[in-house]
């Protein structure tokens, strides 16, 4: 109760959920989760973290603080952490494609749409492990959104963590396609939200500032639009993998000479 009360005294959207701990050697990591109302939340944590240690420094005054912030956080760094635990929001979006959409709009069809994503999972796995995770191009989608919303570009990295997965349904004519992504962090309050260009992308979308009814619904409601967004760019690009149009349309399009 004392940690809750300590973490909200700087702000009253604060709200302190869990504290985990991990000791390595001499050390112990802790790792604040809050939620934040519709702010991203790395001020007011980092403002209430401060506001709890000061109060355990009084308590335990043989504590010895070394850093407010370490690689346990886990800020702008790809880290397993971030993928079991969830960072900001946890998103799965997911979508039925009818096979005449996959074949007329994307031009291939779902056998090979699926077959494409067990081989690039099989391949993105063996890259990175763990914390893999195959997506095509998540990152583009999530830092486009970023800079016009006015997110912190940086954490891209680990708001672009996405597991895109495809498999038929509806006796295998259909395509189900979902994208999880565990810690997509996103505001519509504090940072560069209130920036005119970035405010009226904001207000585009409907998630302008604070929700005064129940905050933190703008914030989340941002989240969902990131992932759908990125589940509509994973089936474009994979589409156009599996038909072997990729090159063919860069060229046609990225490299026209039209405005
Ligand atoms: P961040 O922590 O994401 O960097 P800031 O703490 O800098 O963001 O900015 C959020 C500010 O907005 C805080 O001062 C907070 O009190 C205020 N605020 C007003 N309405 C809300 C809301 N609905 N959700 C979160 N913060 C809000």
């Amino acid at each position: 109760a004392n940690l809750r009360k300590y973490m909200s005294r700087s702000s009253r959207f604060a709200r302190l959920q869990r504290v985990k701990c991990a000791v390595a050697g001499r050390n112990l990591y802790m790792r604040f989760s809050c939620s934040t109302g519709d702010a991203m939340g790395m001020n007011m944590v980092s403002k209430g973290v401060q506001n709890v240690l000061d109060y355990l420094q009084d308590d335990f005054p043989d504590m010895d603080v070394i850093s407010i912030s370490g690689n346990f956080c886990s800020d702008k760094k790809s880290a397993a952490v971030n993928w079991i635990e969830g960072r900001g929001k946890s998103v799965v979006c997911e979508a039925v494609i009818k096979e005449e959409v996959v074949k007329k709009v994307l031009k291939t069809n779902v056998q090979s749409l699926v077959e494409l994503n067990v081989i690039k999972n099989l391949a993105g796995s063996a890259v990175a492990g763990a914390l893999g995770g195959f997506n095509a191009h998540a990152s583009n989608i999530v830092t486009a959104i970023f800079i016009a919303t006015g997110q912190d570009p940086a954490q891209n990295v680990e708001s672009s963590q996405c597991i895109t997965m495809l498999e038929a349904v509806n006796d295998g004519k259909d395509l189900h396609i979902s994208v999880t992504m565990p810690s997509i962090e996103v505001g519509t309050v504090g940072g560069g939200t209130q920036l005119a260009s970035q405010s009226a992308c904001l207000d585009l979308l409907g998630v302008k500032g604070a929700n005064r009814e129940s905050p933190g619904s703008n914030a989340r409601l941002l989240a969902a639009v990131v992932a759908g967004a990125v589940l509509a760019g994973e089936l474009s690009l994979i589409s156009a993998q599996a038909a072997g149009h990729l090159v063919q349309s860069h060229m046609k399009y990225n490299r026209s000479s039209k405005d």
